[in-house]
């Protein structure tokens, strides 16, 4: 069950260049996560604790999977992560022995990056959830506390979270020595919408009528994910009418798809 439950990637292959628009964040992810991995000694010369686990809180498609990842590339770091959802569905009966064994493979690995995606599905307050009144699931949550607990001497191990529902967590999680840095990745601005299209439209054969900061301003709302699939759905588009250049009007008519509640979502657009 270990092997289906955890994904490992030695070296995952995102850049921090390859995110758009959480210039932010990603200052505040390196600062968090990589230099307590990168620069041990010099916390322990100055006598801090690094944040024990950071959480990243934002709607769903906004390149939190991007930032752990980037992270672990930075720092040569193993990357595994464990879906909180799966814990619950899939692995029901085995959860806090799954966790257990995250960080025991996480020791083997290390330096090691810890993802736990969709945390909310095993730290949910207990009113806000059907399944976290749930005895395994509570098992499975307190595993975790306690493995955090455990953190200082592990070495070069950290932990990153992720949620698309903070109000749902349970506070207990958030703690000091917990995850006690949280990081709010929303979607993008119109800014950060047009880095991202720029970036998902790199390899693209574009038409010189594209003008991405106009995509860019009509986008609003959208998230980092949405922008993607717009960007390949273009390209659908001019493959459709059998071109190999792909114009404005694609993107236009990739934008009514997802507007209308396309592939991947409907979030409404102003
Ligand atoms: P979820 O909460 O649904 O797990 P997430 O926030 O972890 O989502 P990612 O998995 O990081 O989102 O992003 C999904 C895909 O969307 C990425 O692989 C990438 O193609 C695109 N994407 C999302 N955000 C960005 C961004 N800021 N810059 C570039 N691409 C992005």
């Amino acid at each position: 069950a270990r092997a289906q439950a955890m994904q490992v990637d030695g070296s995952p292959d995102v850049s921090y260049d390859d995110i758009g628009g959480l210039e932010a964040q990603i200052r505040e992810v390196r600062e968090a996560v990589e230099e307590p991995l990168v620069n041990a000694q010099q916390f322990r010369d100055v006598g801090i604790e690094p944040p024990s686990g950071v959480l990243l809180h934002g709607p769903p498609g906004t390149g939190k999977t991007m930032l752990a990842k980037a992270v672990a590339n930075e720092t040569d770091a193993t990357f595994i992560k464990m879906a909180g959802s799966e814990l619950v569905r899939k692995f029901i009966g085995e959860g806090a022995r799954l966790v257990r064994d995250l960080f025991e493979l996480a020791s083997e690995r290390q330096p090691a990056i810890i993802f736990i995606d969709e945390i909310d599905a095993i730290a949910a307050k207990r009113t806000e959830s059907k399944t976290s009144g749930d005895a395994e699931v509570q098992r499975t949550m307190m595993q975790l506390l306690s493995e955090m607990d455990g953190f200082d001497d592990r070495g070069e191990i950290r932990i990153i979270a992720a949620t698309n529902r903070f109000d749902m967590l349970d506070r207990a999680i958030l703690r000091p020595g917990r995850f006690d840095r949280l990081i709010e990745v929303p979607n993008p601005d119109v800014a950060g919408r047009e880095r991202i299209l720029d970036i998902h439209t790199e390899d693209m054969n574009l038409s010189e009528d594209v003008d991405l900061r106009a995509m860019a301003r009509q986008t609003d709302g959208l998230s980092g994910a949405e922008l993607a699939s717009m960007a390949t759905e273009a390209g659908m588009f001019a493959i459709r009418d059998e071109r190999t250049t792909v114009e404005q009007r694609d993107f236009r008519d990739a934008l009514e798809k997802i507007d209308q509640g396309g592939e991947t979502g409907s979030q409404p657009v102003a």
